[in-house]
């Protein structure tokens, strides 16, 4: 179901308006500097539009994991600073984020203002989705906007508690996910590729069988191949393998072949003695990974052959390094798929996390078109599942 976003409201729904925009300031700090701000910017389509018809804007987010309350180093202040900086326009931060000091400052905001509430996770009561919190949280606007993607898929009081009692709407960061997952999954261009490494089964079960209800090609790799070659009855040497899932990737083998899916697994592999940047290594047929060996990528051969497939794909849907991409010498089936989604014609979209990691590794995130800003709420998104975040809004 499509949801109302802020684009149905025009200036004379937003002038004068208190909105109140979920957003995902969360941030990596190191002490009071911002590494990287690309949260921040994400989020600026929907700042600029709302202030610039004339709402009074106020920003919620939470940052980093406080369990005590209250505590310095995970003030927003930096947040208010660098939001300051890039608006051109003093970004107030609000001391709380409900009670009647806000609710002054509120008060006093002139339209186009922006007025940043401290960390939401300073109360335990916004992750349990109290609904009191929740209240006082949703009465200091009159409109409430999500454009938080990365805390979706959780009911906390700031993304679903708050639209029980203020109109919904989707921001354009969570329009746009909503935009290139829905259509993906619903109508994909085809062939329709995803590609799902990383590196067990046990956390990616979910989305490889709602991927089998979709795709024309599962492309496998990573830590979970080793689980999927040791059903077939192959030896996997000293690689990561989960035994207690052996019948799962037996019957996710056989769903492939029932629903005509073609799932690949790699051919070839990079196995290391050590797992270490100075290990030795050597390329072995997936057939033969010898003992005392494990497999930390993917092979030439099998890079060749993926690659090949995402050329001729329509839609690819990638989730999870083909190999540990994080040390040098076992990141080149990764790199070698993020090259080909950017370089290939199909329309490229990358879960967040680790893939997403990569791709900004590889130096290709202009290429792709559309990496999401949600680890956790694409997988979910892919998996299937209901992001109470997102069916909390409106409805169109
Ligand atoms: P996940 O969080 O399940 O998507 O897994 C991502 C992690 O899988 C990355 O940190 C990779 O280093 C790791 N990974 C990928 N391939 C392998 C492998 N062959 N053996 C062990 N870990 C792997």
């Amino acid at each position: 179901m499509a949801k109302k976003s802020i684009k149905d409201l025009q200036k004379k729904d937003l002038e004068g308006k208190k909105v109140l925009m979920r957003a995902d300031f969360n941030v990596p700090l190191d002490g009071t500097t911002i590494t990287d701000d690309s949260r921040i910017t994400e989020t600026l389509p929907s700042i600029k539009y709302l202030i610039s018809n004339g709402a009074k804007l106020i920003l919620v987010s939470h940052l980093g994991r406080p369990k005590n309350g209250p505590t310095p180093e995970f003030s927003m202040a930096p947040v208010a600073k660098r939001l300051t900086e890039i608006l051109k326009q003093e970004v107030k931060l609000a001391p709380d984020c409900i009670g009647d000091k806000v609710k002054t400052l509120v008060n006093g905001m002139k339209n186009g203002d922006v007025l940043l509430l401290e960390n939401v996770r300073f109360y335990k009561e916004e992750e349990k989705n109290d609904p009191e919190f929740a209240k006082k949280l949703a009465s200091l606007a009159d409109i409430y906007v999500n454009d938080a993607f990365g805390t979706a898929h959780r009911a906390h009081a700031s993304t679903e508690g708050v639209t029980h009692t203020l109109p919904a709407y989707a921001g354009l960061l969570i329009e746009k996910e909503l935009t290139y997952f829905g259509k993906a999954l619903s109508e994909p261009k085809r062939p329709f590729v995803a590609i799902i490494g990383g590196s067990k089964v046990s956390s990616k079960i979910e989305v490889l069988k709602s991927m089998l209800d979709k795709v024309d090609t599962l492309l496998i790799g990573g830590g979970m191949s080793y689980t999927f070659y040791k059903a077939l009855g192959y030896n996997v040497g000293k690689s990561i393998c989960e035994v207690d899932y052996i019948e799962t990737a037996k019957e996710i083998m056989s769903l492939a072949k029932e629903k005509n899916v073609e799932l690949l697994l790699p051919t070839d592999i990079l196995v290391a003695d050590d797992f270490s940047a100075d290990a030795k290594t050597k390329v072995v047929d997936f057939k033969a990974i010898p003992d005392g060996w494990e497999g930390l990528d993917i092979g030439p051969k099998s890079i060749e052959t993926y690659v090949n497939v995402i050329k001729k794909a329509g839609t690819v849907i990638w989730n999870g390094p083909v190999g540990v991409f994080e040390i040098d010498q076992f990141a080149k089936g990764t790199f070698a798929i993020a090259k080909a989604l950017a370089d290939g014609k199909a329309i490229s979209i990358i879960g967040g996390g680790d893939s997403a990691a990569a791709i900004k590794k590889a130096g290709l995130v202009d290429k792709i078109d559309h990496i999401s800003t949600g680890g956790g709420a694409s997988l979910e998104l892919l998996e299937g599942k209901i992001l109470p975040g997102i069916s909390a809004l409106l409805d169109k």
